[in-house]
């Protein structure tokens, strides 16, 4: 079972005040504390649930809490079948209400079909709360005054309001008779403990529910498990801290867990747990256990795990074929699989279950991703990266890493961008912002050096200078007459060259264009007016073929439209004389 939500709504809390209230409760030792999660047997949840629940109802052993902040941990266990995350509880602060990361941790639940519950957090901050600490919450509402009661009611709706506008119908838990369809919200207070007896029975019923219909733990045969995090550990190298999930794992085991490259072959040398009731997050002296059995937490010391993953699957092989073991990792790791395309963006991600999160979501914002891992970004993705022939894939997507300060500098010199967020959404955001400002800016310099398309006519009685050069009154029909340009003027629909602009005046002031319906003087180089111009005559700006592909073909959009009336025209008589011109 895993916590989740955004940060600072109280996961850590919700987590320490049941582990606290079951310490306080139980006999301490009852209490399994696991590498990265707590277990809680059933009796002890029955004591802190009150007259809430009857262990006689239940089959269940209790409920292992996993214990790794954020919803990492979650994206890691998701959809490898582990029992352990298959229900959650979302975290909502009631003052605060959604934010990025609950709106994440819902679409992680809602694509992997999550039963979950929401504890609205923090009950006791609503002005004029009267505390009743660790009381059911019925009998804590039912003791505050008519106004709290509102105000609470107030949050609560619009918690409910902001989980149907996502898609899911929720109401408040004692309202929910069925559980499956419905989302139950159950108002709780880390801090003072009230609700906390309803959040612990709910979870029961849930688990109970789905982990009957859903899972026998095979509890004694070979280990199966997923990676939660890969951690150098002092005295023993690269370590991987597993969930178990099934079966038991060994000291001296062979073990295959899902690497970078090739599945890892290796040799458990020691399972670590930390001492009783210590925090799993600062304790560094570990116990060291011969055997341990689903569902656990637990530290794997064995060479060669430097190339393990978070998220990857680990299996023990013990009396089973090898390489049928491999095989099965293989399949597991291949299911999860990024699609990569020749050329796209690199991206990184803390675990591979956030990096198929990721992949899904540029998938949809349909972004090719050429090169996908777990792990920080390291100077080998910027080399990656800076090879890319388009900037806008010259680009390192990070999803909850670090960026190695050697790779950050070889970024920089390489011109490679790295984005990094906690919030996927944000990231594909962020980086969708990057490339419009990127297109954009190519636009503008194309336009800059493209020639521009314009119609013009010589006024009548408005020529100031015969030639050398000629000066000439113009009316601009459509498009833009910009200096140094060159002009056209069509014979039928043959282009004659007639000379090249050599300064624009507007009532007397020289400027640098002249835009449909202005009527200015322009200096043309080349013709002699009586000769090879007259006034009255219809003259264009030349636009060189590849220009006008690159008009028609890109540019439509981003030109007025009298501009593109210009080009069509130009076009027309062009292409009355071969339909292929500019094409
Ligand atoms: P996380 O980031 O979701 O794990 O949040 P934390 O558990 O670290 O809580 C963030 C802050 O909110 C801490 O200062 C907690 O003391 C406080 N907090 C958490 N739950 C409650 C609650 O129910 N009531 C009050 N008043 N404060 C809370």
């Amino acid at each position: 079972m895993a916590v989740l939500g955004h940060v600072d709504h109280g996961k850590t809390s919700l987590l320490d005040k049941i582990r606290g209230s079951a310490v306080i409760e139980g006999e301490a030792g009852a209490i399994t504390q696991h590498i990265g999660a707590t277990a809680v047997p059933l009796d002890i949840i029955s004591s802190i649930a009150g007259d809430l629940v009857d262990p006689d109802d239940f089959d269940l052993p209790g409920l292992l809490f996993i214990d790794t902040p954020g919803h990492h941990s979650f994206t890691t266990l998701r959809s490898r079948g582990g029992a352990l995350a298959d229900i959650a509880i979302l975290v909502v602060d009631v003052n605060d209400g959604f934010q990025p990361q609950t709106l994440e941790a819902l679409d992680i639940l809602k694509r992997s079909q999550t039963p979950f519950i929401v504890a609205a957090n923090k009950i006791d901050t609503v002005p004029g709360w009267d505390p009743n600490e660790d009381a059911p919450i019925n009998d804590t509402y039912e003791s505050q005054s008519e106004r709290v009661r509102q105000r609470l009611d107030e949050s609560l709706y619009e918690i409910i309001g902001n989980l149907s506008d996502e898609g899911f119908s929720a109401d408040l838990y004692w309202r929910v008779q069925n559980f499956q369809r419905n989302v139950g919200v159950v108002p709780v207070s880390a801090m003072t403990g009230e609700g906390v007896p309803d959040l612990l029975t709910v979870m029961m019923g849930l688990s109970q529910r789905y982990m009957k219909e859903e899972m026998e733990i095979d509890v004694s045969g070979p280990g199966v498990g997923t990676v939660l995090e890969v951690k150098e550990e002092k005295g023993f190298g690269k370590t991987v801290d597993i969930v178990l999930y099934d079966g038991t794992i060994k000291e001296d085991d062979t073990i295959v867990v899902g690497g970078q490259n090739d599945p890892i072959v290796t040799e458990v040398r020691a399972l670590l747990q930390p001492r009783p009731l210590a925090e799993i997050r600062t304790e560094s002296r570990f116990e060291n256990v011969d055997e341990v059995g689903a569902a656990a937490g637990i530290k794997v010391a064995a060479p060669e795990l430097g190339d393990a993953m978070a998220g990857a699957p680990v299996r023990v092989v013990r009396d089973r074929d090898l390489d049928d073991v491999i095989e099965e990792v293989q399949a597991e790791l291949a299911s999860i699989a990024v699609d990569t395309a020749e050329e796209g963006v690199v991206v990184k991600a803390d675990t591979l279950g956030s990096l198929e999160a990721m992949a899904d979501a540029l998938d949809e914002a349909e972004v090719p991703i050429v090169r996908a891992e777990v792990g920080d970004v390291a100077p080998r993705d910027i080399s990656v990266a800076s090879t890319a022939e388009d900037p806008k894939q010259q680009v390192i997507l990070g999803f909850n890493v670090d960026v190695l300060s050697d790779a950050e500098h070889r970024a920089e010199t390489d011109d490679v961008t790295i984005f990094t967020d906690e919030v996927i959404y944000q990231l594909v955001e962020e980086y969708d912002e990057y490339v419009e400002g990127i297109e954009q800016a190519q636009q503008d310099t194309i336009l800059e050096n493209i020639s521009r398309p314009a119609r013009f006519r010589i006024l009548p009685d408005h020529t100031f200078r015969q030639n050398d050069p000629a000066v000439v009154g113009v009316e601009v029909n459509s498009g833009t007459v910009q200096n140094n340009a060159t002009v056209v003027k069509f014979e039928g629909n043959e282009p004659e060259r007639v000379g090249q602009i050599k300064g624009i005046q507007e009532q007397g002031e020289d400027v640098d264009e002249a835009r449909a319906g202005n009527r200015v003087s322009v200096a043309i180089d080349g013709p002699t007016v009586g000769r090879q111009i007259e006034e009255d005559d219809e003259l264009w700006i030349q636009i060189p073929e590849k220009h006008a592909k690159i008009l028609e073909q890109e540019l439509a959009d981003e030109i007025p439209a009298d501009e593109l009336e210009a080009l069509n025209m130009y076009l027309d008589k062009q292409r009355s004389r071969d339909p292929f011109w500019g094409k």
